[in-house]
C-alpha cells in the first residue's frame, strides 16, 4: 500500500541483507526472536560510546544521566500498554523472569494448600513451569483449560474449572504455536468474577496489537524486548500497583533496599524493590528505542501487510501431499504446519540449506504438542520486514524439500 513502504523499512534492518547457504536468506522465525533496526542497534552502540554509567548510584553527571535515560525508557514501557503509573513496569530479562517473578513473589506469598491455578494447555513452557514450582512449594495446584481441536481454548471447559479454589488463571495473550488470540478479555472478567487474578503472557502479542493493561484490567501482563526488535536480555513485567505494593520481593541486593542492617533490612519502594542489582541499562534504553521505532510505523498497514503474506505462504504450500496446517486462525503473523510421514527437522534443514529460516520442533509448548498428537511442527512466522519475495521463496524451497524427501 502506498502507506506502507516495504523497501524502506527493509532497509532499517542491516541483519536481513545477508546470504544463507548461497541463498538470500529468508527470515521466517520472527516469533523466536526479531531482527533489529538500526534505531536500537545505533542506541546500544551510542548508550556504550558515551552514556555508559551505573544507575541509581553514583553522585556525577553521567550516572546522573543515564538515569534518567533509564528511566524515561520506562516510560516509554508504560506507555507502550498504557499502564497509568511507570511505577508499576518493572524491568525483567524477559517474559520468562517476569512470569518467574510473579509466581515467586505474588503466588509464593498468598497460596495456600489446596488453592487453584489454571493455566491453558497452550501455554509457552514460561507460563507452565514457574507456576508447577510455586504450586510444589505451597501446596497449590496447577489445572490445565484444555484446548479445542481447532486450536482454541475451551471456554465452556474453562468455566466449570473456575471456582471459589481459584487464585490464578494465566494465559497467553497470543499462542506462538498458532497464532491463537484468546479471549483474554472474557478470560480476565471471569477471573475476577471468581475471586482470582488473571496474568497475560504478551510475548507474542505486543508486536503485532496495541495493547492498554487499563482497558483489560490485566493483573499483570509480561512481555519480553527481543520479539519487538529489541535486544535479548531485556523484557517489562506490568502489575497492577495494588498488588505490586504487597507483594514482597524476590531478589535480594543493590538498588531493592532502603537501609540494610543485621537487625533487619527494609525494602525501596515501586519499582525498584523488584530490581535487585545493575540492571540492564543499554537494554532499557535499546528496548525504548525499540518501541518508538514501532509506534512511527504504520502498524495497521504493517499487520495488513503480514496478514497477506501469511495467506500468499498458506496459499502457495496447501496442495502439498500430506501437509496440515494446525488451527488455522485468521489474521495472525504466524502458522504452524506438518507433513505427515516427514519428520519436522528434517524438512527444517532442506529449508535452510535454501537460505529459508523457520523454527521446527516443539516450540518450548510440550502439552500443546501432546494435545495435537505431534511431536512438534514447523512454524512460520512472519514479520513487517518481511516481502513477498519471501515468501515466494520459502514456497518453492518447501516444494523442493518435500518433493526430495
Ligand atoms: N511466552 C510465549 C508465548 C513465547 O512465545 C515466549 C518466547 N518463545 C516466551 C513466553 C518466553 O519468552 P522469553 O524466552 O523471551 O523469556
Amino acid at each position: 500500500t502506498a502507506h506502507f513502504d516495504i523497501n524502506a523499512i527493509r532497509q532499517q534492518f542491516p541483519a536481513l541483507d545477508q546470504q544463507s547457504n548461497g541463498q538470500p536468506l529468508v527470515y521466517l522465525d520472527s516469533a523466536a526472536t526479531t531482527q533489529k533496526p538500526h534505531a536500537v542497534i545505533d542506541t546500544i552502540r551510542h548508550y556504550y560510546s558515551s552514556q555508559n554509567a551505573n544507575v541509581h548510584r553514583g553522585s556525577h553527571s553521567l550516572t546522573a544521566s543515564a538515569t534518567t535515560q533509564f528511566e524515561q525508557a520506562r516510560e516509554v514501557v508504560r506507555a507502550f500498554i498504557n499502564a497509568s503509573d511507570s511505577k508499576e513496569v518493572i524491568w525483567t530479562r524477559g517474559a520468562t523472569e517476569a512470569l518467574n517473578l510473579i509466581a515467586q513473589s505474588y503466588a509464593r506469598s498468598t497460596l495456600q494448600p489446596g488453592d487453584e491455578i489454571l493455566v491453558s494447555e497452550m501455554e509457552h513452557h514460561a507460563n507452565i513451569v514457574p507456576w508447577q514450582m510455586v504450586a510444589e512449594q505451597t501446596g497449590a495446584k496447577v489445572l490445565k483449560i484444555p484446548m479445542l481441536p481447532d486450536c482454541t481454548l475451551d471456554m465452556t471447559a474453562f468455566a466449570e474449572l473456575l471456582g471459589p479454589r481459584t487464585k490464578i488463571v494465566a494465559v497467553a495473550h497470543v499462542s506462538n504455536v498458532t497464532g491463537t488470540r484468546h479471549p483474554i478479555e472474557a478470560i480476565i472478567e471471569a477471573a475476577h468474577r471468581a475471586g482470582a487474578i488473571a496474568v497475560i503472557d504478551g510475548a507474542q502479542a505486543v508486536a503485532h496489537e496495541p495493547v492498554d493493561v487499563q482497558a483489560l484490567d490485566a493483573d499483570f501482563y509480561v512481555f519480553s524486548g527481543h520479539k519487538i526488535f529489541a535486544p535479548t536480555g531485556i523484557g517489562a513485567l506490568y502489575g497492577k500497583r495494588a498488588l505490586l505494593e504487597t507483594m514482597p520481593p524476590w531478589h535480594g541486593g543493590g538498588k531493592m533496599v532502603e537501609k540494610v542492617s543485621f537487625d533487619g533490612t527494609t525494602y525501596s519502594q515501586l519499582p525498584g524493590k523488584f530490581e535487585a542489582g545493575t540492571p540492564n541499562v543499554a537494554g532499557s534504553l535499546a528496548m525504548a528505542a525499540a518501541i518508538r521505532w514501532l509506534e512511527e510505523q504504520d502498524r495497521t498497514a504493517a499487520e495488513q501487510h503480514i496478514h497477506a503474506l501469511r495467506q500468499r505462504a498458506i496459499d502457495g504450500i496447501s496442495a502439498i501431499d500430506d501437509l496440515r496446517i494446525l488451527g488455522l486462525q485468521p489474521d495472525t503473523s504466524l502458522f504452524s504446519f506438518v507433513v505427515d510421514g516427514v519428520h519436522h527437522q528434517d524438512i527444517a534443514t532442506l529449508l535452510d540449506q535454501q537460505g529459508v529460516a523457520l523454527r521446527a520442533g516443539h516450540h518450548c509448548a510440550h502439552p500443546m504438542m501432546d494435545a495435537l498428537g505431534v511431536s512438534g511442527t514447523l512454524r512460520v512466522s512472519i514479520a513487517l520486514y518481511n516481502t513477498e519475495q519471501d515468501i515466494d521463496q520459502f514456497i518453492a524451497a518447501l516444494h523442493k524439500a518435500c518433493s526430495l524427501l
